[in-house]
């Protein structure tokens, strides 16, 4: 159950959620992007287990979705490893078998990316680094 950091979104079976809500009981609830059209909401636990999950009315653009999860998990690793931003897009291609899926010409080229992703990264130093001994 991926929620990233910089992205607030859940993605499963091609959908993707937003956040709603946190529940009495400290669940969280997701609601499905295409609100317009679709009322699927999943519950989740505090240990991000599904608890509950509704059928869409929508049908879920794979493409889009993938290029969502490409993004976040470049910010993610961004603002989390000191790697050549290059490298980190091959990583998450690689991670996300994109060439084996055939998928290389859908997915959002890296000089789409490279701003927000420097963006990311810049924020990211600025946080103070305290090394306990
Ligand atoms: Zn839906």
């Amino acid at each position: 159950m991926p929620s990233q950091k910089g992205c607030i979104n859940v993605f499963r079976h091609g959908y993707r959620y937003n956040f709603r809500d946190i529940s009495r009981k400290g669940c969280k609830v997701w609601r499905c992007v295409r609100k317009d059209v679709c009322k699927a909401k999943i519950v989740t636990s505090e240990e991000n287990k599904i608890i509950k999950e509704d059928t869409h009315n929508c049908i879920p653009d794979e493409i889009e979705n993938l290029n969502l999860k490409i993004k976040c998990k470049c910010i993610e690793k961004v603002t989390n490893e000191a790697t050549p931003i290059s490298q980190i897009y091959q990583d998450v291609l690689e991670e996300l078998q994109i060439a084996e899926k055939g998928l290389g010409d859908k997915i959002i080229p890296l000089k789409s990316l490279t701003s927000t992703l420097h963006r990311h990264r810049q924020k990211a130093k600025k946080q103070i680094w305290i090394v306990a001994s």
